[in-house]
């Protein structure tokens, strides 16, 4: 598919050049344009930044005829469509909350036989919600005017992804009414059992498919404890390292977004707050002051991203831990998008686990990037979402655990993608680290800590439990008379850390389960440790056996 000789090769070359003003191509961009020029059904993998955009923009420009693209968030639209209309390509967006006069009006215009839009934008539960639309596309379809149908975020077809979306499962209607038309879906974040989600539910059996890897030499990674001085680490390593540079700070809730941005503020650095419940019009001023480097460092949920098209990201911050390794790939995939040397850095503590589980059983995270509207998703998840949501977490959770492997390594097994870490030439934190590890056999500690679990009623934090574990003698230990426990304090031992680490390792591998509860009716939340004795079975009846990489001076 990189060959230069299809009639249209010229065109593609002066165009890129002239119009969009690209130098030249980006990996994989000329392949995919000449397979969906083709004519085949095309899907894309490809990181956030890597330039999907100009895969159909440069299509649509060359072909006669519309082009649908079905985008997830209205404001990824209307930006869009101003970079087209700023090159002069003309360009519409078809939305439920747009007035039905001017609704009426593009829809005129498509049915008009020299439609002058190049492009139709809409966003999925159109799709799903309007035979009116549905009719419009049959129209241009008969008139041979229906080029192209793009499905930009195509992972959100997925229930196995991390951003699931319930209106992109009704696209795949597109693929049945209009079997002829050139499918071409899009995504920068994509496991192997998603993509097959997505083929199926989209109906694209035989497409082709692009796939690069999610490898992004340029940024480096590391996670760091987080304590109570995380923001003035925060301050510090801004300071030292990205000086009056662009930043992303990435928080858990809209309160967290604003203590941070003020905070920051204090410290002197020019930051505002970015999230799901403020005013359309306060996001837009915001996300503008941002591109003028008015403002450097935005402290944001995930509300914040999407469309967020700026190259010289220095450094994107998650101050809690992110709720999938997906979802962290993409977040951290925002900084350096200019191919220049970026940081992400992870504040990870396991009270943040408890905290983020907690959330997504409530269903007061909030919103991902995109979807109808932002706010928060007020329905709880449940069933399989959120059992698919808390297993995404605790990858997440075994990942910041981790201090032995390449975080690239780690991040990029996910994707099912194989990566040797010597690749990694120490730009991770792991790797950059000197240091030896032992494997260490942990078996004999960690079912003593579920036994310890069960002695205890599974009624107590993993906190207690690793007190009990290490002999403490605290009031609370007395109060419940756990120092006459058979384990208190068998695992005197161990070096610091070490068991802490095990039992982690158990709830990672699901063995011991966070129970978390609203304590209060501030909505603090507490967590009790229970035992899932089906995969607990397995550890006492000795099929299961517990390895741990440990670094060697632990
Ligand atoms: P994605 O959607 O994959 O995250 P975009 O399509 O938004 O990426 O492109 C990211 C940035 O890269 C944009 O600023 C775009 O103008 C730029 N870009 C895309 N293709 C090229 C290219 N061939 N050469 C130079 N810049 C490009
Ligand atoms: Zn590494």
């Amino acid at each position: 598919w990189s060959s230069r000789d299809f009639p249209w090769t010229k065109k593609l070359e002066a165009d890129n050049k002239k119009v969009f003003g690209n130098p030249s191509f980006r990996p994989n961009q000329r392949e995919v344009i000449n397979a969906t020029m083709s004519g085949y059904d095309v899907f894309v993998l490809m990181p956030t930044g890597g330039g999907k955009s100009l895969t159909y923009q440069l299509p649509a420009l060359i072909c006669p005829g519309i082009t649908l693209v079905i985008s997830p968030l209205v404001s990824l639209i209307q930006d869009q469509i101003m970079h087209l209309l700023q090159v002069n390509i003309p360009a519409a967006y078809l939305s439920s909350n747009m007035e039905w006069t001017e609704q009426q009006e593009i829809l005129r215009e498509l049915n008009s036989d020299v439609c002058k839009y190049k492009f139709l934008y809409v966003t999925p539960e159109k799709v799903a919600k309007s035979d009116v639309l549905l009719r419009h596309l049959e129209s241009l379809h008969t008139r041979e005017s229906l080029a192209r149908i793009v499905i930009d975020e195509a992972h959100c077809v997925s229930q196995w992804g991390h951003d699931f979306r319930p209106d992109y499962q009704g696209l795949g209607i597109l693929k049945q009414k209009f079997p002829t038309v050139p499918v071409l879906a899009l995504t920068a974040t994509a496991t192997m059992s998603v993509k097959e989600d997505v083929v199926q539910a989209l109906g694209l059996a035989n497409c082709i498919i692009f796939r690069q890897s999610f490898n992004r030499p340029n940024l480096r990674y590391s996670v760091i404890p987080k304590t109570k001085k995380c923001l003035e680490d925060i301050d510090n390593f801004i300071k030292k390292f990205h000086f009056d540079q662009c930043g992303i700070i990435y928080c858990l809730s809209r309160m967290d977004c604003e203590r941070v941005a003020e905070k920051l503020q204090e410290y002197g650095h020019k930051a505002a707050f970015y999230h799901g419940s403020m005013e359309g019009a306060q996001r837009a001023n915001i996300q503008k002051q941002w591109s003028k480097d008015e403002i450097n460092i935005i402290c944001a949920t995930v509300a914040f991203g999407m469309g967020i098209n700026k190259p010289d990201v220095r450094f994107v911050i998650h101050h809690s831990l992110p709720k999938s390794i997906e979802g962290y790939h993409q977040e951290c995939g925002r900084a350096g998008r200019d191919g220049l040397p970026s940081s992400c850095v992870l504040y990870y503590s396991y009270s943040d686990y408890i905290r983020v589980k907690h959330m997504i059983s409530q269903g007061t995270v909030d919103q991902n990037s995109f979807g109808s509207g932002y706010g928060r998703s007020n329905v709880a998840a449940s069933g399989r979402i959120l059992e698919t949501n808390v297993e995404n977490l605790l990858r997440m959770v075994s990942y910041c655990e981790n201090d032995v492997d390449c975080r690239r390594l780690l991040q990029l097994i996910h994707f099912g993608e194989k990566f040797e870490s010597a690749n990694c030439r120490k730009t991770c934190d792991n790797c950059s680290k000197i240091q030896k590890c032992i494997e260490k056999d942990v078996t004999e500690v960690a079912k003593q800590l579920v036994e310890l679990v069960k002695m205890t009623g599974q009624k107590f934090s993993s906190a207690h439990v690793l007190e009990v574990y290490r002999g403490s003698l605290s009031q609370y230990v007395k109060k419940h008379r756990h120092e006459s426990l058979r384990l208190h304090g068998a695992g005197k031992h161990l070096a610091k850390g070490e068991a802490s680490r095990v039992l982690r390792h158990l709830v990672t591998e699901n063995i011991l389960v966070e129970d978390v509860k609203k304590s209060d009716l501030y909505g603090s939340v507490s967590s009790v440790l229970k035992v899932n004795e089906s995969k607990a079975y397995n550890l006492f009846s000795g099929a299961q056996t517990m390895r741990l990489r440990l670094p060697s001076s632990v």
